[in-house]
């Protein structure tokens, strides 16, 4: 499969990445490589991984517990004592091996280790792969808000290996798929329509629609990489599924959710509200809300949820003046940003979600 060309880095597939990943190792003069795994990727991920890379410099492997909770400042500071130790300098090299929580939290720390050093992104979930490792948005979690402490700032290539998925679990394949449906309503409705009936798409094809996926995110990024406007389309589902992703998090009686399954409720709901503005019509609501329905559970929202779940998206980082912004479809394939919902309508899309 042919790179896809980023801004300023590229993304390369399957066994054409090991040989520009080995060709950039040759390339630059790095004095020592780390990893950054998380406890699952360091036994499913690791041993595939390393075989493929050729050099002589030390690798050190670090490992951090598995989990969205481990995505704060408190895992940074471990790791930035444990590369100080181990004698990283300006010239080192991270690649971060693992899931959305390691491309993001081992982004971050290179980002800000000695005021930047080089990173690569092996992502080993469908969710990295079509989302969180292509675009440069790096960061973790302040508490139970997500992504609140972060920087843009691009790796210096992103390796896409589809074979890592084999030993994903099928709730984390759901959780990238959440993306991936994502990436064909608010961009292209054919893309989208592949997705009607899943019985239809066999594995081997997973591949293509993988890279589709990351054309997607890629050009929407390339138009517009600091977020000022197109890029906030890749929002869409993540006001409201980012709010109940941190809501189900903080609260002990829920259980946590993955990302990919709160976007997909996001989804449902800021779809709901797009027709209720008649910015798509009852059948393409219908359309979306049951193909969505028919891959997640549903999850279970009580009559007290919706208060503490509002109270959340006054946090979201993507709000401006203070006003909670959504972006909303406009037709499937398309969307307007910056749109601005009555709480009533919010109350509503809840209640529609629930029946
Ligand atoms: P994750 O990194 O927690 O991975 C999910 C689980 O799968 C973890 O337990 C992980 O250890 C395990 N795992 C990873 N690869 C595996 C493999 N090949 N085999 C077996 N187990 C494996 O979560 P995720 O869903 O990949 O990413 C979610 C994170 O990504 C969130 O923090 C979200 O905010 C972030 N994100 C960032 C962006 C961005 O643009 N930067 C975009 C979307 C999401």
């Amino acid at each position: 499969m042919q790179f896809i060309q980023a801004n300023d880095y590229r993304i390369y597939f399957n066994e054409n990445g090991y040989e520009a990943f080995n060709k950039h190792l040759a390339e630059n003069k790095y004095s020592n490589l780390f990893i950054i795994v998380d406890s699952n990727t360091n036994e499913y991920c690791l041993p595939a991984f390393l075989p493929y890379i050729e050099t002589e410099l030390a690798i050190e492997i670090i490992e951090f517990d598995a989990g969205e909770s481990f995505k704060n400042i408190e895992t940074c500071v471990e790791i930035w004592n444990v590369l100080t130790e181990l004698g990283a300098d300006r010239k080192s090299l991270i690649i971060n091996l693992g899931g959305g929580v390691v491309t993001d939290l081992g982004g971050f720390i290179a980002s800000t280790f000695k005021r930047g050093i080089d990173f690569i992104h092996v992502p080993t979930t469908l969710l990295a792969m079509v989302d969180a490792s292509v675009g440069g948005k790096n960061g973790v979690d302040l508490g139970n808000l997500k992504n609140q402490i972060g920087v843009i700032n691009t790796p210096k290539m992103v390796l896409i290996d589809t074979r890592y998925l084999e030993t994903l679990p099928q709730n984390e394949m759901r959780s990238g798929l959440a993306e991936m449906l994502k990436h064909g309503l608010i961009y292209d409705k054919t893309y989208w329509e592949l997705f009607l009936d899943l019985s239809k798409i066999d594995f081997a094809d997973f591949d293509q629609l993988i890279y589709t996926s990351v054309e997607i995110k890629n050009n929407i990024v390339m138009q517009d990489p600091t977020e000022k406007g197109i890029r906030k389309a890749l929002n869409f589902g993540h006001t409201l599924g980012h709010a109940i992703e941190s809501y189900f998090l903080e609260n002990e009686n829920k259980k946590t959710l993955l990302h990919g399954e709160a976007i997909a409720a996001g989804m449902i709901l800021e779809s709901y509200i797009s027709w209720q503005k008649n910015l798509i019509s009852a059948e393409e609501y219908i359309q979306i809300k049951s193909t969505i329905k028919n891959i997640f559970e549903d999850i279970i929202f009580e009559e007290n949820d919706l208060i503490p779940i509002m109270e959340l998206l006054i946090h979201d980082k993507k709000n401006e003046y203070g006003l909670v912004q959504f972006v909303l479809l406009y037709g499937i394939g398309k969307v307007k940003i910056n749109q601005e919902v009555e709480n009533e309508l919010i109350n509503k899309a809840f209640s529609d979600y629930k029946s």
